[in-house]
């Protein structure tokens, strides 16, 4: 049986800085970490059949970063197979109905001004929490070239599209050239004003962020960058250092974190991350409820739990606070579920004597 230290290939430091080492060298076997399971034989097979199901796959890296001894570590809970993906009842395959807003293959539309492409189905490490997990075991069809074609013919004939999301998968498992040939495409669309990466590879393989990577996006301003912390022992030096040179090439750094049972459901964790975010110049920008996707029902709270952490956490920095939302099908897009709301009768109650005193507006 492999232990941690046998898993991490006793790689050069020149390799360990390398991503395409990173994600050759990734850990895809469910043998390879079955040592830390335990020997559960039911659970074992359960494992078994949900790993077929949710393939996996974890950077050294990232998987470096998990503590063996605590079988509740937060970043092992979110890229270890767990028998609850096929256990557990209830969600569904595509909650948000993506599939029903595509106006060209891969290509979500669900609000006027702005565009998602998901141009790849591949990640640097597979997040058993992904509200993607459908495409997983279902390989992409026809070839990437034509399929961003398609997409940009579609916002070339749409000018209300004024913002394109590249999203995946992770874009940035795709390699400098096919990327900058996909940024320039959309670029050159004049009423795309803005572009936006989504990748998570500051966070599960930090080292794809490299000087030439940022020379080349630094040229495609204005371009915003989202990733997704979910838990304060995914900042590292490696990760604030690509974030860092991301920052320096001009592009800011926003955070999209999921609320996760059991890997950040608490104030104090919320709060340690949204803290060391701010100290990392990443902007916190949205806290994700988590979706009701098949296959991640035991990684949801309650709406509730949500808002008593926005509620714990309401009078820090404003600039480390993101804003709560839940995303619904279809449309209406993010809905910002806040604290306030739930409380807002007396709130607004106990403030009547202000309100007086300041003359009521309405
Ligand atoms: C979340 C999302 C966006 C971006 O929404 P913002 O609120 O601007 O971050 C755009 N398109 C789709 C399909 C989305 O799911």
């Amino acid at each position: 049986m492999n232990n941690k230290a046998s898993l991490l290939h006793n790689a050069s430091r020149r390799d360990w800085r390398n991503w395409q080492w990173q994600f050759r060298n990734r850990i895809t076997k469910l043998e390879d970490i079955a040592s830390f399971y335990g020997r559960k034989a039911t659970a074992w097979e359960n494992l078994k059949k949900a790993a077929a199901i949710y393939p996996l796959a974890i950077t050294p890296y990232y998987f470096s970063l998990i503590n063996e001894d605590n079988e509740n570590d937060p970043i092992r809970s979110q890229c270890f197979p767990d028998e609850r993906e096929i256990t557990f009842a209830g969600g569904s395959a595509d909650p948000l109905l993506e599939d029903s807003y595509m106006p060209a293959p891969k290509l979500v539309r669900r609000y006027p001004d702005r565009a998602l492409a998901i141009v790849t189905e591949t990640c640097a490490t597979y997040c058993r929490h992904c509200n993607r997990k459908r495409y997983w075991s279902v390989p992409a069809s026809g070839k990437l070239q034509k399929r961003i074609q398609r997409m940009i013919n579609y916002v070339a004939a749409t000018p209300q599209i004024r913002e394109v999301i590249i999203s995946g998968g992770d874009p940035l498992t795709l390699g400098d050239p096919v990327l900058e040939s996909l940024l320039k495409s959309f670029r050159a669309i004049p009423h795309v004003e803005i572009l936006r990466l989504g990748s998570r590879v500051p966070v599960t393989m930090p080292m794809r962020i490299t000087k030439d990577l940022c020379r080349m996006l630094k040229r495609c301003r204005p371009l915003w960058f989202n990733t997704q912390f979910n838990h304060p022992a995914e900042i590292t030096s490696e990760s604030a250092r690509a974030c860092n040179m991301l920052l320096e090439a001009g592009i800011p750094v926003s955070n999209q974190s999921v609320l996760l049972k059991g890997v950040n459901d608490s104030a104090s964790v919320i709060r340690d991350l949204l803290y060391s975010l701010q100290k990392i110049s990443v902007r916190p920008y949205y806290l994700f409820h988590c979706d009701p996707v098949k296959g991640c029902a035991h990684f949801r709270t309650g709406i509730a739990k949500g808002l008593t952490i926005m509620k714990k956490i309401r009078r820090q920095s404003g600039l480390s606070l993101p804003q709560y939302v839940l995303d619904v099908p279809g449309e209406e897009g993010k809905l910002p579920l806040t604290a306030i709301s739930r409380t807002a009768q007396n709130d607004l109650k106990k403030f009547q004597y202000f309100f007086d005193k300041c003359g009521q507006i309405d």
